[in-house]
């Protein structure tokens, strides 16, 4: 049982819960050890801060950087990638430059690159997914070229739940000198990140998508590319030296995470980290399979459901998107809440994809490894009584 008592929570690609050991930290944080951090010369200051520098190496251990200062802690994924679009992006772009996302992308990883060519008259080209919801990997090699300076792509798409491989996109982005961004907003709760395999640039990812709080997200970038990169917010804590005219800054990742952070955030994403090793990705994989194997199948049963990419439980990575005929998805939902089951309807924050699926919205149910195929039993029973009323 989770924190939703007895709703059947299938929307966990919007937030995932938190379990109780992360909210005793932040809790802890917030009745015993409330002071700021990088600051104060009082021994409680020096341990909170040790606390917090402490998370960073977790995270950097976490999704195997080599280094701490390769983390940058923000406030989620769309902070993440707005930092690489703006701080590194717009001044490595010259006017005929070239940037290549998915249609799949969720709105986080297009409207920052379509501002970043609008600014600096480079061109975002779109690269499509086939019919099963993979990224079209011939177009996307034939896209890449010369004039290409970043890709950037979700490891796992929010709607149709396909992964992408990211080894062969970076090696093709490297051969002439592109960066490869990573969205990894759904696939960190499912699938170990490992971030020297993939050899990708910059990974983004959020802490309320792995069972953390909300409020807090992870930047990892490559040491080169951070000190390159510029930083989009200015004030405290990120200084160096400051004149009435001037100032320098603080390497990476202390020149990116201007004023007071959300320690009570960085301490919570470090404990939901211990909660998923806790666990440890086999078990979740296994189970998050277990879960849209069922899901799959009964949906595939049921003549009157259109399912959205693979029909394969293989490639749904605890995510699968459908709609029933003859109603509208927001209907669905709203029923499915009366039966007691949690999904989200709607476009997703997708809507490229959304015309590209000819729909304009989709039923959207996500697992964790925290549901039961009871649950997903339920969904299926709801959906039956939606298809009843609606007859
Ligand atoms: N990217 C993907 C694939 C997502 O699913 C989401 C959120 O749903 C985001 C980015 C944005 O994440 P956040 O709202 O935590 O910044």
């Amino acid at each position: 049982m989770t924190i939703y008592n007895h709703l059947a929570y299938l929307d966990n690609a919007s937030t995932t819960p938190v379990p109780q050991y992360v909210v005793d930290v932040i809790d802890h944080y917030y009745h015993c050890e409330k002071v700021n951090v990088h600051r104060g010369m009082y021994k409680l200051a020096n341990v909170v801060t040790q606390q917090y520098e402490g998370v960073r190496q977790k995270v950097a251990k976490f999704i195997n950087a080599d280094d701490k200062n390769q983390i940058v802690f923000t406030s989620g994924t769309t902070d993440s990638l707005n930092m690489v679009a703006f701080g590194y992006a717009l001044s490595h772009l010259q006017p005929d430059d070239e940037m290549i996302v998915s249609v799949l992308e969720h709105h986080s990883n297009l409207v920052p690159w379509q501002q970043v060519a609008a600014k600096s008259g480079g061109r975002l080209r779109i690269v499509k997914v086939d019919g099963k919801g993979h990224l079209d990997q011939k177009q996307l090699t034939k896209m890449i070229n010369r004039h290409t300076k970043v890709v950037s792509l979700a490891m796992v798409s929010n709607v149709l739940g396909t992964y992408t491989d990211m080894r062969p996109i970076a090696q093709k982005a490297h051969e002439i000198g592109a960066v490869l961004v990573v969205d990894a907003a759904q696939a960190v709760a499912h699938m170990p990140i490992d971030v020297q395999k993939m050899n990708v640039d910059f990974v983004a990812f959020s802490g309320h998508k792995m069972f953390g709080p909300t409020g807090v997200g992870v930047l990892y970038g490559k040491s080169e590319l951070l000190e390159e990169m510029n930083p989009v917010r200015f004030g405290g804590e990120m200084i160096d030296q400051v004149t009435s005219r001037s100032a320098t800054f603080q390497p990476a990742p202390l020149k990116f995470e201007a004023g007071t952070p959300n320690i009570a955030g960085v301490l919570g994403l470090g404990a939901a980290i211990d909660y998923i090793n806790g666990i440890g990705y086999p078990s979740i994989m296994g189970t998050d399979h277990l879960l849209v194997e069922r899901l799959m199948s009964e949906l595939n049963g049921l003549k009157f459901v259109t399912i959205y990419g693979s029909p394969s439980a293989d490639d749904h990575k605890a995510v699968v998107s459908f709609n029933v005929e003859g109603i509208h998805a927001h209907d669905i939902a709203t029923i499915l809440d009366s039966v007691g089951v949690a999904v989200r309807a709607g476009h997703h924050c997708a809507h490229p994809l959304m015309d590209f699926l000819r729909t304009e919205s989709v039923v959207r149910a996500s697992v964790s490894f925290q549901n039961t195929i009871k649950e997903i039993d339920q969904l299926v029973v709801g959906i039956q009584k939606a298809r009843e009323i609606f007859k």
